[in-house]
């Protein structure tokens, strides 16, 4: 089995990063786009391209029928879906699969199975990875949501099973108001993600968000790459992200770590994927778990000197992985900087023409961005126009050239939340990575 090209159903830095793996694997790449993606960068770099339909997401990147129809067209023998859009869409992977086109992604059972949270919970529970205390399956009941938040006691968080992007969650404290916020969650979760089921789970106090990189060849082996901590959060959403996480010891790293793969081992899980847990208190807690590539993966990439994108391909064409656990050293530390167009502080998105774009650069400097001068950022999809990797051989060395990395950046004609960042590493918290996922929201209402 080998793949020769592959289509990559994404858009922005995503589709430009899978473009050159696959480019120094000698693969040819295709690119779907919408019309308002017409001058993207990796439409322009990539070996063909498909108008795939309108602006709109749901017309184009979601569009399954015309995505198909570009793969038959263009011959392409594998698509990859990226993150967001169609990355953890079951039905997705089927149709390509049942296409006779390699899907690069996890078996679409498990897509299935995780994209559930409740069934995710479930099955992270049966394999025996520790969960964060709440009901067993959904609530539907407001006397079940009742008894289920007085035993495990409040704050309770109510989650829509279906949710996703941090989006479907309402914090409950007291029961007083259980029965309202369940309502509103259920119908809430029905509008946005067309299921209203939801259940519920303790809230934590005060937790670090940190996830666990692992990577299965479906056959039943399976590695872990580390963690990532993603603690620094706005509204559930993650600003910057870096590996290994400052509070986690090498012995619960290789303990976890470890408890993910044999996870991952008994599934027969396939590629790459994402455990997430909140941890307080030196407790791992399971939140979920993600199908597909993360947009922070480039932290783990860089502690470890494994390709991820590359690893991803080798497995859908059936080959084994690249890396066995006992060669993967983890060196040094790495940090990554979400850079959105929108205004740094108040967050009101900014798209527009790029009328100037000057990348950092230098040793251990990564940018994934396919920004260039000129380039009109389209307000329809995500805000993240770049996103900047700087690995060091400590932490602070990382956190140095960060610093020096982030005033070499240039972005002109938009606003960018370059000063956000900047800010933050003046933070004495964010220097010493005393941080949990309420840090940022705190500090941010400390500036008002
Ligand atoms: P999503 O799929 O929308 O990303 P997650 O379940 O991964 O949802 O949760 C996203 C974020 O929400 C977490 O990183 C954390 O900040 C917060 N969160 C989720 N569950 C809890 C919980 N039980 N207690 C406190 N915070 C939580």
């Amino acid at each position: 089995m080998t793949i020769s090209r592959i289509l990559i159903a994404n858009r922005g830095e995503i589709a430009l990063r899978i473009h050159r793996a696959a480019h120094e694997m000698g693969i040819e790449t295709v690119a779907v786009h919408s019309t308002a993606d017409s001058d993207a960068m990796h439409v322009r770099l990539a070996d063909h391209a498909v108008c795939i339909g309108p602006p709109s997401a749901t017309d184009s990147y979601l569009n399954i029928a015309n995505i198909i129809s570009a793969a038959e067209i263009a011959q392409a023998d594998a698509i990859h879906p990226g993150y967001g859009f169609l990355s953890e869409n079951a039905k997705f992977a089927e149709i390509v699969e049942a296409h006779d086109i390699k899907w690069i992604g996890p078996k679409p059972e498990h897509i299935r199975t995780m994209g559930d949270k409740v069934e995710a919970k479930r099955t992270a529970g049966k394999l025996g990875l520790p969960l964060v205390p709440g009901s067993d399956g959904a609530v539907s009941e407001i006397e079940e949501a009742r008894k289920i938040a007085s035993e495990i006691g409040y704050p309770v968080i109510i989650k829509a099973a279906s949710g996703g992007g941090g989006r479907g969650m309402k914090v409950c404290e007291s029961e007083d108001q259980l029965e309202t916020l369940m309502q509103q969650a259920g119908s809430e979760a029905k509008a946005a993600f067309g299921d209203a089921t939801v259940y519920i789970e303790k809230y934590l106090g005060n937790p670090r968000h940190i996830e666990f990189q692992v990577f299965g060849d479906g056959e039943g082996n399976a590695i872990h790459l580390g963690e990532r901590d993603c603690s620094l959060q706005r509204r559930h959403q993650k600003v910057l992200e870096e590996a290994p996480s400052p509070v986690i010891s090498e012995e619960d790293r290789m303990r976890m770590g470890e408890v993910c793969s044999k996870a991952m081992r008994d599934m027969g899980y396939r590629g790459a994927g994402t455990i997430e847990f909140l941890w307080e208190n030196g407790e791992f807690y399971f939140i979920e778990m993600n199908t597909r590539l993360q947009v922070e993966h480039p932290v783990t990439e860089a502690i470890t000197g494994v390709d991820l994108v590359r690893e991803q391909i080798r497995i859908a064409a059936g080959k084994p992985l690249s890396v066995a656990q006992e060669d993967i050293e983890f060196k040094g530390h790495a940090i990554e900087c979400r850079i959105n167009a929108e205004d740094p502080f108040t967050f009101a998105p900014s798209p527009g023409k790029v009328t100037y774009y000057h990348p950092a650069g230098g040793m251990h400097v990564r940018v994934d961005s396919g920004l260039y001068a000129g380039y009109s950022i389209p307000p329809y999809y995500d805000s993240m126009i770049a996103k900047l990797i700087v690995y060091g051989r400590n932490r602070e060395g990382c956190m140095m050239r960060l610093k020096r990395a982030l005033e070499e950046m240039v972005v002109e004609g938009v606003k960018t939340s370059i000063p956000l960042h900047q800010a933050l590493l003046e933070q004495e918290d964010v220097q010493t990575g005393n941080y949990s996922i309420k840090w940022l929201e705190d500090w941010l209402k400390e500036r008002e």
